[in-house]
């Protein structure tokens, strides 16, 4: 075996010769190089608080000292201040609760702490820290669903310092409250790590989950401080208030320290174009899997250790096999030097690949974000980043990956063809500078809101005080909940009178998953959430599974099963549907002249009626085939902006094209959403017209896909005009001529992306930007 401890490379040479293959083309891939400099640790004394035996045990852990953000946070939690810690990626946030938590365990032997985890690892991850520094009478224990029985019983009884997650609060802990009347009675502390993954339908149920741990603590007495941990983001201490329902004081000044990092931002070239194509074919780039592979291709053959992220597990399969290949080429065997790594793996094969990448037998891999959470990797030297991974939080945490000791390391996003990555790289400062996205959620939607009353008032009966808990919208909804025979009023409050509990599942808004089945085997697939099912498993799509292709038979609504059997076929197909909206209401609006900018609720109707099968590389149309599925409602939230026919012809835009400058706006618009709001773009649906009947104008509507909305509308509201400016950038800044997918064309059109205009688009919104006031 070779072994390679280091390269002969820094992060400069190392980027030289990641760009020398692209030597002589018109446009540089690198669009911008940002050096994000070392930063020196600021460290800050043991508060005088500090428990001695805490302060001892961490000091023995190799901590001399905490830093200030650490500091800053524990104190204003330890005054009982709620606080949320919003700072980088392995900036130390655990130590920020662990001190004034276990100090105050250690003064007062009968207090209690709840830690709250998104993930299982994540908790067993902090149950070893906490019983590393061994400090008597915490007995910290883990709380989940794997959790035997008989050790439930003890941990119930013993635990100071009990480690779960939402699920396990929701499902057992808050239903059987009075069997953890003690702990709850004496809690002081409740932790919630992670919070910023606490978003959309799933955000909004932990939200009212997190209510209702409130009121159950305060039967019986507690009311516990909240220390929350979030990445870095937009407005922290405003989704830490929504989450937690409290006022929430935010500590954003990071004071750890941090390796340098060459930081560059990639936009793979255009591809030439053929004069022959079928369509009128849009300019289309380079995929950003080939140019990763290649790039890490010259990383390997540079001799260094090079992770490449990329996000689902069939790309980083094709990244590690197009990497192989080529390496084989230039070099018989340096292949097997590239491996690809993913969650499924088990774990002897991860942990041996982890060895091998650390010893440098392996100098290529290729990961799916299996790697963010809990494996430790150091010493990479570069990281390339396949798309961007959603959040910028993500982001960070994959480009912490490169850097040894005091070294310094590279990491280069390579863009994917889409409006928000486009945006990005020709945007830095929406990636170095002050973050603008936010954590989003809506404890007020009545999917959620309603079942959540339901499972509060089984756990004990609601009572006036408790609805104003729960936020304004509760009381009418209990009303509804009582005339639909749920709840039933009696002098003590509202009690839920049926015998079992609610079945209420915290990551959905009603409906059954779609359950996919392969007929030959009845092996189960995967499951669809309902609102995705008639795009994706409509009889003849083609359904992708780990990389293998399956064709659907059948969809049967009724029990929530598609039928799919394996086939390799040589196209894709696309649904086609057909949208309609009307207005409910109207929450809010800005009356801006020609403009007007509205938030409120809506009715969307949306019907599958035909898919288009079009062959694999070509793209190019075989056929279009009707489908018979029923139209479905939807009740949500929704953002929209109007614009006077006057306004667009002064701007430039002739009637006739009225319908594909306001497409191409809304398009884009649901692309760069993300930006801003913590959402997938496939969460998000849009519908534009050059005449509305509800607003007798030309208007786009961009709208939550989940019933009673997610929030991610209401924040498009919220930063209307920074959002709506950065689409403008989006659009305008493309090279294309006429729309492509970097800025105009989306890969969920029902509409097959046709009209589409992409310059009337730019004026439209020129028009918008125009007229709204900057505070918008
Ligand atoms: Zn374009
Ligand atoms: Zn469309």
């Amino acid at each position: 075996m070779q072994c390679v401890t280091s390269t002969a490379f820094g992060p400069a040479e190392l980027l030289h010769r990641l760009r020398a293959r692209t030597t002589g083309t018109a446009v540089s891939p690198v669009t911008h190089i940002e050096r994000v400099p070392a930063r020196e640790g600021r460290p800050a004394p043991w508060p005088s608080w500090t428990d001695p035996a805490v302060r001892d045990a961490l000091v023995a852990q190799g901590i001399a000292a905490p830093w200030e953000h650490q500091v800053a946070a524990a104190t204003l939690a330890r005054e009982g201040t709620h606080v949320v810690l919003a700072t980088g990626t392995a900036s130390g946030k655990s130590l920020a609760y662990q001190l004034p938590a276990l100090s105050t365990l250690a003064t007062d032997p009968k207090a209690t702490v709840l830690y709250l985890s998104p993930t299982k690892a994540l908790a067993a991850d902090q149950l070893r820290g906490l019983v590393r520094l061994g400090l008597d009478g915490v007995r910290p224990a883990t709380y989940d669903g794997d959790t035997p029985r008989e050790e439930r019983e003890w941990i119930r009884q013993h635990s100071r310092f009990l480690l779960t997650n939402p699920d396990m609060l929701h499902h057992s802990l808050l239903p059987g409250h009075s069997r953890w009347g003690v702990f709850l009675r004496r809690l002081r502390y409740v932790v919630i790590d992670e919070c910023h993954t606490y978003r959309g339908v799933f955000g909004s149920h932990v939200a009212h989950v997190l209510r209702r741990l409130r009121r159950a603590a305060a039967r019986y007495g507690a009311s516990p401080t909240f220390v929350l941990a979030s990445a870095t983001s937009g407005d922290p201490a405003g989704s830490a208030s929504r989450l937690t329902g409290l006022p929430v004081t935010a500590v954003t000044d990071d004071a750890s320290p941090r390796g340098a990092v060459t930081f560059a931002l990639w936009e793979p070239p255009l591809l030439p174009t053929f004069e022959d194509s079928a369509e009128e074919a849009p300019p289309i780039r380079r995929s950003a899997l080939r140019e990763t592979a290649d790039l890490l291709t010259d990383a390997v053959v540079a001799g260094t250790r090079t992770l490449a992220f990329v996000r689902s597990r069939r790309g980083a399969e094709v990244v590690a096999a197009l990497t192989r290949q080529s390496l084989d080429e230039a070099v018989p065997g340096l292949g097997d030097r590239v491996a690809a790594y993913r969650a499924g793996y088990l774990r002897e094969d991860r942990r041996a690949i982890e060895r091998a990448l650390l010893s440098g037998e392996l100098l290529g891999l290729a990961s799916t974000n299996a790697l963010e959470l809990g494996v430790d990797l150091a010493g990479l030297d570069a990281v390339l980043i396949c798309g961007y991974p959603g959040t910028r939080a993500s982001l960070w945490q994959q480009a912490g990956r490169a850097g040894r000791a005091g070294g310094e390391a590279l990491a280069v996003l390579v863009a994917r063809d889409d409006p928000l990555d486009t945006y990005l790289v020709h945007h830095p400062e929406a990636v170095f500078g002050r973050p603008v996205e936010a954590t989003v959620l809506d404890p007020a939607n009545p999917y959620v809101l309603g079942p959540q009353l339901c499972c509060a008032a089984s756990e004990a009966p609601l009572t006036d005080a408790d609805l104003a808990l729960f936020g304004d919208a509760a009381a009418g909804i209990v009303q509804r909940l009582v005339a639909e025979g749920v709840l039933r009023r009696r002098p003590s409050g509202w009690y839920w009178i049926h015998r079992g509990r609610p079945e209420v599942d915290l990551r959905g808004t009603g409906g059954a998953p779609v359950a996919v089945v392969e007929s030959s085997t009845g092996r189960l697939l995967g499951t669809v959430d309902p609102g995705s099912s008639h795009v994706m498993l409509h009889p003849g799509a083609v359904y992708l599974h780990q990389g293998v292709s399956f064709v659907v038979d059948d969809l049967d609504l009724e029990d929530a099963i598609a039928l799919v059997h394996q086939e390799e076929p040589d196209w894709t197909t696309h649904a086609r549907d057909v949208t309609d909206l009307s207005v409910v209401n109207v929450r809010s609006y800005v009356d801006a002249g020609p403009v007007g900018l509205f938030l409120g609720e809506v009715d969307v109707t949306n019907q599958v009626v035909s898919y288009q099968r079009r062959r694999i590389g070509s793209g190019q149309v075989i056929d279009t085939r009707p489908l018979d599925l029923p139209a479905r409602e939807l009740r949500t939230v929704a953002v929209w902006f109007t614009v006077s026919p006057q306004a667009l012809v002064a701007a430039g835009v002739e009637p006739s094209e009225f319908p594909g400058a306001l497409h191409a706006a809304e398009h884009a618009g649901i692309g760069l959403l993300p930006l801003i709001a913590t959402c997938d773009r496939w969460d998000i649906g849009g519908l534009s017209t050059a005449g509305h009947a509800d607003t007798e104008a030309p208007t786009v509507f961009v709208y939550d896909g989940h019933p009673g909305g997610a929030g991610f509308a209401e924040r498009a509201y919220g930063t209307a005009a920074e959002w709506l400016r950065a689409t403008r950038e989006a659009i305008a800044s493309c090279v294309c001529e006429a729309g492509c997918p970097s800025c105009v064309q989306s890969p969920k059109c029902g509409n097959g992306n046709n009209p589409l205009n992409k310059e009337d688009a730019v004026k439209v919104l020129d028009v918008v930007l125009g007229a709204l006031p900057e505070t918008c």
